[in-house]
């Protein structure tokens, strides 16, 4: 792969009006480029007040520039930043000035792809930073924050040293072709590996709760028509989201709201009430209604104290938790519900309850546990090293033990995304005593 042998840049900041706006270079010749369109020779690291000019000489702005030079900048290679007033077209001028001097244009992500390739960070630190950005809530931005601390890799660091000895041992065995001989070392590899694929399902099983800070929640509310699902949203949603009326039917289309429950983003969408329907227009509202859930995390299924035969004909969702939901308890005062929640969307009682559950749905009942983001990814790969440990067995050929235990090294390895033979190498000689 080649690394750095071009230069790119781009706008750092959002595009659109602002105090002030960024323009970020990097590669071999993001200097040169940069004293082409600022005047030569800005000390590294410090702001240094400019006229930027384009590739004609002509001004642009004038603005701040400064030098990150490499390695240690945020690509591992020389990093310029020009600053100059959050105009959209005048920063479009300063890109289109370096594109001009040589630079291009970067493709999105590109600059951490680098800072990756470059070796300044590993794979799931790169993932973080795209995870920052987006995060939703602040619980979701503290996560990707530690996640960016490389937590993932000290995590599995562990897991990595014990696969990295029982390759030791096995391989051992192989290169000094002992192989004809029963395996002196392969129940010992095999108990474990096997102890090992135990403390990975253990990892995975705490880890796993945190993806939905990232990935967010689908809460579908599901009901008869008038039971208050409009009303309900927009009490959780705390914001006029939906339409609220007398009248049946009104939820026509489905309404989606993005929320925070705890610091878990959640999108809900409120559908339209399921009942039989000769208008065609609330017909497709149904319809959608049904998708909606069967693509929702959990559906709330609302229901009327006032009025307990108004219900909607769920449709058959395999494999997605439903939670039961009585409204209007304002209007019922002493209503008890063995089957589900009790709540009122008029005064917000048992709310707190409702979103204990929603929590508890998203398997985090403890929210403080979590440390740090996990990505879907993650959980594969581990479960991926986990099914390699677990293959191995002490009747096996020896070969086939060193090479699931290699599977299983490289599985871990794509985590971080580089592989490091010499890790394991210099592991390997450091075991042996000479002569042997
Ligand atoms: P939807 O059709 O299921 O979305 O129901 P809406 O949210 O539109 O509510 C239907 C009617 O019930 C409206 O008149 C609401 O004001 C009323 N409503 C909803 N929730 C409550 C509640 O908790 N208590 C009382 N008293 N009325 C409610």
């Amino acid at each position: 792969m080649t690394v750095g042998t071009d230069t790119i840049v781009a706008l750092a900041t959002p595009s659109g009006v602002g105090g002030i706006g960024v323009v970020r270079l990097s590669g071999p010749r993001a200097v040169a480029i940069a004293e082409s369109i600022a005047g030569r020779a800005f000390r590294p690291r410090l702001a240094t007040h400019r006229r930027l000019r384009n590739a004609d000489g002509a001004v642009i702005d004038d603005g701040i520039v400064i030098l990150f030079p490499g390695p240690h900048s945020y690509t591992g290679e020389d990093v310029v930043e020009l600053q100059g007033h959050g105009s959209p077209v005048l920063l479009q001028q300063l890109v289109d000035a370096a594109r001009r001097l040589g630079a291009r244009l970067a493709r999105p992500g590109e600059f951490t792809e680098r800072a990756y390739l470059n070796g300044r960070m590993d794979l799931a630190q790169a993932e973080a930073v795209a995870d920052l950005i987006h995060a939703q809530t602040a619980v979701a931005a503290r996560l990707a924050r530690n996640s960016l601390d490389g937590a993932l890799a000290r995590e599995i660091e562990p897991v990595g040293a014990e696969i990295r000895e029982l390759r030791v041992l096995i391989e051992a065995e192989i290169d000094f072709g002992e192989t004809d001989l029963e395996s002196a070392v392969a129940p010992e590899v095999a108990a474990r590996a096997s102890t090992l694929a135990a403390a990975v399902d253990v990892l995975r099983a705490r880890l796993r709760p945190a993806r939905v800070y990232t990935a967010g929640m689908r809460l579908a509310l599901v009901g008869a028509p008038n039971v208050g699902k409009s009303s309900l949203m927009n009490r959780l949603a705390d914001a006029e989201v939906a339409i609220v009326a007398d009248r049946p039917g009104t939820t026509r289309d489905l309404l989606r709201a993005n929320i925070a429950i705890d610091g878990i983003p959640v999108e809900l969408v409120d559908t339209a009430g399921m009942h039989d329907s000769e208008d065609e227009i609330e017909r497709i509202g149904i319809e959608r209604a049904r998708d909606a859930a069967a693509a929702a995390d959990l559906v709330l299924e609302i229901r009327d104290l006032t009025r307990p035969e108004a219900r909607a004909t769920l449709p058959d969702l395999p494999g997605i938790p439903v939670l039961r939901v009585w409204n209007k308890a304002d209007l019922m005062p002493r209503a008890v519900a063995e089957d589900g929640l009790v709540v009122s969307a008029a005064t917000g009682a048992g709310l707190d309850a409702l979103r204990a559950a929603i929590r508890d749905q998203a398997g985090l009942a403890d929210a403080a546990e979590q440390r740090f983001s996990v990505r879907t990814r993650h959980l594969e790969g581990l479960e991926g090293v986990a099914a390699c440990l677990r293959r191995i067995h002490s009747d096996q050929p020896p070969d086939l033990i060193a090479e699931d235990l290699r599977l299983a090294e490289r599985a871990l390895d794509e985590l971080l995304g580089g592989v490091d033979h010499e890790a394991l190498l210099g592991a390997i000689f450091a075991g042996f005593c000479i002569g042997k």
